[in-house]
């Protein structure tokens, strides 16, 4: 669009100069033409006046029209010569001896015919020039008597070549011509820039037709030299001449030519520039669209991946955390929601049941009936399960025909006896029509209460593990909650009974030490000896997995022993290393106290090692005191009066108050790990702890905390005014060889 009004606009710009500059110099032309004409007129006009001296010739003035004829001849520098002729064609005067050329007579004898019976005479321009007076033009002009008859002929010769070259110097064009052309159409001279043309006397010009007193312009072929020429043609008044002045068209319009091409060229390059200004904008816009329709595109390829990506993983997440079969939670999605629920729980004061759920004869369902009915089965048992749960209970399969529920946030334990029981009932109603088959199965059930039988998921899985094969020994279809007698021989993972006797005699128990620290100077100032069992085939066994079982088997008083003849011996050994001793107090259960020779053998063992009493610190639980109270009462003494220190562990956690205790010879209360826990917390547990160390302090006795995992329960501690704390913050429980270096250190610094 811009390019065509660029183009339009300069071709009508151009076309308005080109006929700008034709008309002027049209005017210009036909300007100089009607300038040269008056100025031929001008000569005529005086030759003329030459015929009215000579007329006195013939009324026989000859001499008087003689001089006149001559001197009017002479003045005049155009008059080259003059000649009077007579009505017989007889030459009677003449300016020169010069000869008339033989054309003369027949001129003049045209002349006298018609200037006769004419009223004005006619001039006659004869064509009589011979080449070497190219330029000479005789002009015949009647001489009329008084009556206007014709009395004779003046011939006027004059120089056209002088008159012409009179316009030399008018400039106009390295093509311009000037002409005068008789009547008769024969071109009598011809002037061009370079100077005056020899003419053929035959050349023709064809302008007659144009002939009139007015000017006018006609573009032609004037010479037949394939030039168009603009011509003026211009007639004087009277006069037998015709004055044309020529210009070749391309001279006139040779500026403009130049002009127009260079106007074409600047539009022409600016054409192109623009076209290739609008190829590259056009061919980058295209690009750049279908950059951006594949930049899009591959968003939108991006987005769908990332679509399908998202929902690979989601259904990677589903797979991985659900059981396929019965669309429930698998083992880890169940770990993780129960470890998020026990942290809850830690916050608020109800119950949590953990337990654990096996279909008895499950195996036979699926030996006997297929593992497609098996399948059929666990399905309806976890719909059952669904059904008769709360939607904030959790449930979860765990392999096999195990499941978990995670019962939460329980008023009492009573709900979850009465919820158990509704499970057993709801799960061994008849499964009918299972694939065309009825059948009829029972769970047995294990409990694990939280925060009674533990407070991570650790324990309570065990603990509702050995109460779910304590509910399949009683027979089943049973609900059974975790007890502390309870006989963790009964989990599948320990069968460990047999093994007593064997674990003693080939020194598989070993002892690990956590040091007691003083809050004062951070001093350790006693160790705490824990029982291990270096199971061959189990791993490491920790105490609370094997200590029930070998307090029920009777095995714990042949541990027992074992345990503090261990326990002189690494005194002894620290003794013999030069190590400052510390007290290492040992754990024992109830059965232990009530063996009343507990009191000699100790001392015996200190004896054999040469051990002083106060080595030794002995550590009881409540449950101990609570059993044959007063063979219990009664061995204690026996301890003390050797010189035996004897601490309450795990205080707190029982049933037992500071006024109950008072009774017994004990010097060290332990604070139970579950008040330490929170008591950054909760203010009522750190009410408790803060009271129980009065208390205790009042009572003459030492309080030490066990279970110090943070900063801030040890400061809490420290300001409570608690003498010692035990727990993970400063050291784990550690072999022997590690006990001795921290001996060797002898402080544990608590930043
Ligand atoms: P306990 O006497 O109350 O022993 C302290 C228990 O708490 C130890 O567990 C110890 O490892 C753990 N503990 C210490 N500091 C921290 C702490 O900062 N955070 C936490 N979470 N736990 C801590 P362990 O060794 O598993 O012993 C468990 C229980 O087994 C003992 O409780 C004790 O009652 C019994 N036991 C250990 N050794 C013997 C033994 O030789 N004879 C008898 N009869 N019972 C023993
Ligand atoms: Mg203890
Ligand atoms: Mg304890």
């Amino acid at each position: 669009m811009l390019l065509l009004m660029a183009w339009g606009g300069t071709w009508q710009r151009l076309e308005a100069e080109k006929d700008l500059i034709s008309a002027n110099a049209r005017a210009q032309q036909q300007n100089m033409a009607t300038v040269i004409a008056e100025n031929l007129g001008q000569v005529l006009d005086r030759g003329r006046l030459m015929t009215i001296a000579a007329e006195g010739w013939f009324e026989g003035q000859q001499a008087a029209a003689s001089s006149r004829l001559s001197w009017m001849s002479s003045a005049d520098r155009i008059f080259l010569r003059t000649a009077l002729y007579d009505r017989t064609h007889r030459r009677v005067y003449s300016s020169s001896p010069a000869q008339d050329s033989p054309e003369m007579q027949e001129a003049l004898r045209k002349v006298l015919a018609s200037a006769d019976g004419h009223a004005s005479p006619h001039s006659l321009v004869p064509r009589l020039q011979s080449n070497e007076q190219a330029w000479h033009i005789p002009l015949l002009m009647p001489v009329l008597g008084q009556d206007a008859t014709p009395r004779g002929v003046l011939m006027v010769e004059f120089d056209l070549g002088y008159f012409l070259q009179l316009y030399r110097h008018i400039d106009f064009g390295r093509t311009g011509v000037i002409q005068i052309v008789s009547l008769d159409g024969a071109i009598i001279a011809e002037a061009r820039q370079e100077g005056l043309v020899l003419q053929d006397k035959n050349r023709q010009a064809d302008f007659l037709s144009l002939a009139s007193d007015q000017v006018s312009s006609v573009q032609s072929d004037l010479f037949k030299d394939g030039q168009v020429y603009l011509s003026s043609v211009r007639r004087p008044e009277g006069q037998p001449f015709l004055v044309v002045v020529s210009r070749e068209m391309q001279d006139i319009l040779a500026d403009y030519s130049t002009t127009r091409s260079r106007f074409l060229i600047v539009l022409s390059i600016f054409s192109i520039v623009l076209l290739a200004a609008t190829y590259w904008v056009v061919r980058g816009l295209r690009r750049q669209g279908r950059f951006i329709e594949a930049l899009a595109q591959s968003a939108q390829q991006n987005r769908e991946l990332i679509g399908q990506l998202e929902e690979e993983k989601r259904r990677a997440f589903v797979l991985a955390a659900h059981d396929h079969l019965t669309g429930l939670p698998n083992r880890r999605m169940f770990n993780e929601l129960l470890a998020s629920h026990l942290q809850q729980a830690k916050r608020n004061r109800k119950h949590y049941a953990l337990m654990y759920l096996d279909l008895d004869r499950f195996k036979s369902v699926n030996d006997n009936m297929g593992h497609h009915i098996g399948d059929l089965l666990l399905q309806a048992v976890s719909s059952r399960l669904r059904a008769t749960l709360r939607e904030s209970d959790l449930i979860a399969r765990l392999g096999g025909d195990e499941f978990a529920v995670l019962l939460t946030a329980l008023d009492n334990v009573d709900d979850a006896a009465s919820i158990a029981a509704k499970l057993v009932e709801q799960i061994s109603l008849p499964y009918n029509d299972l694939d065309g088959l009825d059948i009829q199965v029972s769970p047995s059930i294990g409990i694990a209460i939280f925060p009674r039988d533990g407070t991570d998921a650790e324990t309570l899985y065990r603990h509702a593990d050995a109460a779910m094969y304590q509910s399949k020994r009683w027979g089943r279809g049973k609900y059974t909650f975790y007890d502390t007698a309870l006989n963790p021989a009964g989990s599948r993972f320990f069968n460990l009974e047999q093994r007593f006797p064997k674990a003693i005699a080939e020194q598989e128990l070993v002892l690990h030490f956590q040091p007691k620290v003083r809050l004062s100077d951070y001093q350790i100032v006693g160790f705490e000896a824990l029982v291990r069992w270096e199971h061959p085939e189990l791993g490491l066994i920790f105490p609370n997995d094997f200590i029930p079982l070998a307090e029920q088997t009777g095995h714990i008083v042949d541990i027992g022993n074992w345990v503090v003849e261990a326990c002189c011996q690494q005194l002894c050994n620290w003794k013999t290393e030069g190590l400052p001793l510390v007290p290492i107090a040992f754990n024992v259960s109830a059965k232990q106290l009530q063996d009343e020779q507990l009191h000699q053998q100790i001392s015996s063992l200190l004896a054999t090692y040469d051990l002083a009493a106060e080595s030794l610190e002995m550590e009881i639980t409540e449950t101990c005191l609570v059993e044959s109270m007063d063979v219990a009462i009664a061995v204690l003494g026996k301890l003390e009066q050797l010189g035996i220190r004897i601490a309450l562990d795990d205080f707190g956690s029982g049933f037992s108050g500071l006024d109950y205790i008072r009774n017994f010879p004990i010097h060290t209360l332990k604070i139970d790990r579950s008040f330490i826990n929170d008591i950054r917390n909760r203010t009522d547990d750190a009410v408790i702890v803060t009271s129980i160390i009065t208390l205790a302090h009042n009572l003459k006795m030492n309080v030490i905390a066990e279970g110090v995992e943070l900063v801030d329960q040890l400061i809490h501690l420290k300001t409570a005014g608690c003498d010692m704390v035990q727990g993970y913050f400063f050291s784990r429980p550690v072999p022997a060889k590690a006990a001795s270096e921290l001996l060797k250190q002898s402080f544990l610094s608590p930043s």
